[in-house]
C-alpha cells in the first residue's frame, strides 16, 4: 500500500495560519502553496536579496541547489543593495572571527516526527560552537527594519517579547533541537544586518527564561491549532482580494480570483461631526 507522505509544520506555516486567521492571507493559497507545495511561492525582492546575502555569508544555496543570483542593474552591474550585502557579509565573517564561533554546519534541514501524520521542520542557517565549546543556533537576517519599533516584524530588541511573528522562530527551533538532539533550551542567536547601510548590525541572544511554560504553549496550543487545519483543510477558505490575488501564483487557475478591486466607500463629511453641529 502506498504510504501517505507526512506533512511538515514549520514556523513559517504557523505564521501563515495566524495571517489566515487574522484575514491577511487566503486559505486556498496557504493550502496549495504552503502546505501541499503544489506550486512554488514567488520570492519577493527582499527575499531574493536575503538569499543572496546568506549565500555570501555561508555559501547557502537555494532549495533547488542553485546559487542565488546577485541583484543587478539594467547594465548588468551589482545594485546598491547587492554592494551593501557584500559589505555586510564581510562584517558577518569578521563577527564570526571576533567571537570565536566555529561553524559546524549551515543551511541544515531538521525534521522530527510528532505523530503518524506530521513532522516539525526547521532550517538552521548556521550551527556554531562558541569559544567555550557550547553549541548554539545562529540565524542570519538582512533587513531594512533593524531598530524599527513600530512594525510588527521590526527588529527592536526591547520589543522582541511583543513580536509573536518573530519570537515563534526561536521557540520552535529550541523545541525541535530538544527533540532531535536532546538538548533543552539550546542557545539561539540572531545576527541581524541592516540592508540600509554598510555598518549597522546587532547580535542578539533570544533567551527563553520560562522555558517549560513557553514549550507547553507551543505543544498544547500553537501546534494543535495548525494541526486542526491540516486535519481538515476545508477550514482553509478562499479570501480573494484584488492585490493579494494579482500577486498570487494561482491566479490563472483559481476559481475565486478577484480580478478587480472592490469599491471602497470613503466619506467626504464626517457624519459624527455633522450631527454634533446641527
Ligand atoms: S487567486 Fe486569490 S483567491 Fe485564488 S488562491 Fe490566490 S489569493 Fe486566493
Amino acid at each position: 500500500m502506498e504510504s501517505k507522505q507526512k506533512l511538515n509544520i514549520s514556523q513559517s506555516l504557523i505564521k501563515k495560519i495566524w495571517e489566515y486567521e487574522s484575514g491577511k492571507e487566503c486559505g486556498i493559497k496557504v493550502k496549495e502553496i504552503d502546505i501541499l507545495k503544489n506550486k512554488p511561492s514567488i520570492s519577493t525582492k527582499p527575499m531574493k536579496l536575503g538569499q543572496y546575502f546568506e549565500y555570501l555569508c555561508t555559501g547557502a544555496l537555494l532549495r533547488d541547489g542553485s546559487i542565488p543570483e546577485m541583484p543587478t542593474t539594467n547594465a548588468g552591474k551589482p545594485t546598491a543593495d547587492a554592494l551593501r550585502a557584500k559589505k555586510q557579509s564581510e562584517n558577518f565573517k569578521s563577527m564570526v572571527e571576533h567571537y570565536g564561533f566555529d561553524i559546524i554546519d549551515s543551511n541544515k534541514v531538521i525534521t522530527v516526527p510528532i505523530d503518524d501524520n506530521y513532522n516539525l521542520k526547521v532550517v538552521l542557517d548556521v550551527l556554531i560552537s562558541n569559544q567555550d565549546g557550547k553549541i548554539a543556533m545562529l540565524d542570519i537576517k538582512f533587513t531594512g527594519l533593524l531598530d524599527d519599533k513600530w512594525n510588527d516584524i521590526g527588529w527592536d530588541s526591547s520589543r522582541f517579547y511583543q513580536r509573536d511573528k518573530l519570537k515563534i522562530q526561536p521557540i520552535m527551533y529550541k523545541h525541535v533541537m530538544e527533540k532531535a538532539e536532546d538538548v533543552p533550551n539550546m542557545d539561539f542567536l540572531y545576527a541581524i544586518f541592516s540592508s540600509k547601510n554598510d555598518t549597522d548590525y546587532q547580535i542578539w541572544e533570544a533567551a527563553i527564561d520560562n522555558y517549560d511554560v513557553v514549550m507547553r504553549e507551543l505543544k498544547e496550543e500553537i501546534i494543535p491549532n495548525v494541526k486542526k487545519y491540516l486535519d481538515d483543510m476545508s477550514l482553509l477558505e478562499p479570501k480573494p482580494e484584488y492585490k493579494r490575488c494579482m500577486y498570487c501564483p494561482l491566479k490563472d487557475e483559481c476559481a475565486y480570483v478577484a480580478k478587480h478591486p472592490e469599491i471602497i466607500k470613503t466619506h467626504i463629511y464626517d457624519v459624527k461631526y455633522e450631527s454634533e453641529s446641527s
